[in-house]
């Protein structure tokens, strides 16, 4: 039989959404395996990549655009998302102020990006349940309605954040 070559993808990752929601240490879950508790907010640190191999040994590569603050400005340089292949867009589940930003990033981003961009909605910070404001069910319906792949994730104790990485790759790598 004929070998399968595996095949080598990249796509350009973004991450969107209110300051301090997590986008950073989603970022630093995935590609480092770590956590910091007491992190500044994003200052600088923009581009990483990584690469994960799937079950049929193909390979995915991410190159990963944190927002380095960015977010904090009315708006985003259209450089940031030009040409990204997916977008995960952040909020955190105890601050329902950053599922209605979230909303907004994904309006602006159906208007600005490219039209097949992948966007993954990610309600971040699931460990602290006992402060949660934004349900499992508000989150999953704005996904589904809007077509979105959805996680729930905890960055500090590492909850379905390679999961969510995973399953991007997966989605990507079958649809492109
Ligand atoms: P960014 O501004 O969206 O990149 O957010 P950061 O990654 O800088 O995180 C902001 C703050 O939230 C930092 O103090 C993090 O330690 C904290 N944080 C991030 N993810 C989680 C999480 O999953 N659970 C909890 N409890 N705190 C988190």
């Amino acid at each position: 039989a004929p070998q399968h070559r595996p095949t080598q993808y990249q796509f350009k990752l973004v991450l969107l959404g209110e300051s301090a929601v997590g986008k950073s240490s989603l970022v630093l879950r995935f590609v480092k395996d770590k956590f910091d508790e007491y992190k500044e907010s994003t200052i600088g640190a923009a581009f990483l990549t990584k690469t994960l191999t799937l079950e049929s040994e193909d390979k995915v590569k991410f190159e990963i655009w944190d927002t380095a603050g960015q977010e904090r400005y009315k708006s985003l340089a259209p450089m940031y998302y030009r040409n990204a292949n997916c977008a995960i867009v952040v909020y955190d589940i105890t601050q329902a102020a950053s599922f209605q930003r979230a909303q907004t990033w994904i309006e602006e981003l159906k208007k600005q990006a490219e039209s097949d961009i992948l966007i993954l909605l990610a309600g971040n910070k699931m460990d602290l349940e006992d402060r949660r404001t934004v349900s499992s069910v508000e989150g999953s319906t704005f996904a589904a309605k809007n077509g979105l792949l959805f996680s729930e994730t905890s960055a500090k104790d590492a909850t379905n954040t390679f999961t969510m990485f995973q399953n991007l790759a997966i989605k990507l790598a079958e649809t492109r």
